[in-house]
């Protein structure tokens, strides 16, 4: 284990021991006045944020058509739904950000309470899973924000959370890191393994961003090929990036 991978898994364990202390009252992040709840928003503040009010009910994206947008018309994505809370902007940008590359783990029971409280499942759900990490990358990183997501999702909503059948084997660069004629051609259900007994048939991916739509496409693949019925993705932000 390297220097940094024993620093990280170091400043998680200091954090979970600190997040044990940061039970209600918490300050408002962005007033910091009282948030009058367990987490560190408070109910003025969460009227600004970037809701992303009107989207397409398949992929997520905002438009303002009234059924499915031109693009799920066309040409489908495998996934049956995707749910997103907000745009990629300011200041949910940087919650999801600090939670990810500074592992502010706090901001977790804000974005799965505020998931919880504005997103209601279309489909049946019978399993909770967060997007998964390259083993080598969630060791870097010491923690898989995505599962830290979906573990709180699963609590909240009391729906069975499964952490540990499906794995990511490929290590491929993030989509929105490519050029944009790579990105679609990156990954493919290859990239992701499912354990053989994982038997769920209706499934909800939790998701911090998405961009593209190309990797929860190719996990969504997997899990059909696997025998999954249905896939319904909740993502704290939706971009075109
Ligand atoms: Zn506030
Ligand atoms: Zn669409």
């Amino acid at each position: 284990m390297s220097e940094k991978e024993i620093v990280n898994k170091w400043l998680k364990i200091i954090q979970q021991i600190l997040g044990l202390g940061l039970s209600f009252p918490c300050h408002c992040v962005l007033c910091l006045q009282s948030s009058q709840r367990d987490f560190a928003l408070c109910h003025d503040c969460e009227k600004t944020l970037p809701w992303l009010t009107q989207a397409c009910p398949r992929c997520g994206l905002s438009f303002v058509e009234s059924d499915i947008c031109w693009r799920c018309h066309q040409n489908p994505f495998a996934f049956d739904s995707l749910q997103a809370l907000f745009h990629y902007q300011w200041p949910v940008s940087a919650f999801v950000g600090d939670l990810k590359y500074k592992g502010h783990l706090h901001f977790v029971k804000m974005l799965a309470s505020l998931m919880v409280s504005r997103l209601k499942a279309v489909h049946p759900i019978d399993c909770v899973v967060g997007m998964p990490l390259h083993p080598q990358r969630q060791r870097q990183r010491g923690f898989n924000q995505t599962i830290e997501l979906a573990k709180m999702v699963s609590k909240l909503c009391q729906l069975p959370l499964d952490r540990w059948s499906c794995t990511k084997i490929l290590d491929l660069p993030a989509q929105a890191s490519l050029p944009k004629s790579a990105r679609t051609k990156n990954l493919s259900a290859k990239a992701f393994s499912i354990a053989p007994a994982f038997a769920a048939k209706h499934v909800l991916i939790i998701e911090d961003v998405v961009t593209t739509g190309q990797t929860v496409q190719a996990f969504t693949q997997a899990l059909k090929i696997h025998g999954v019925t249905t896939v319904e993705i909740w993502s704290v932000c939706r971009t075109h990036l």
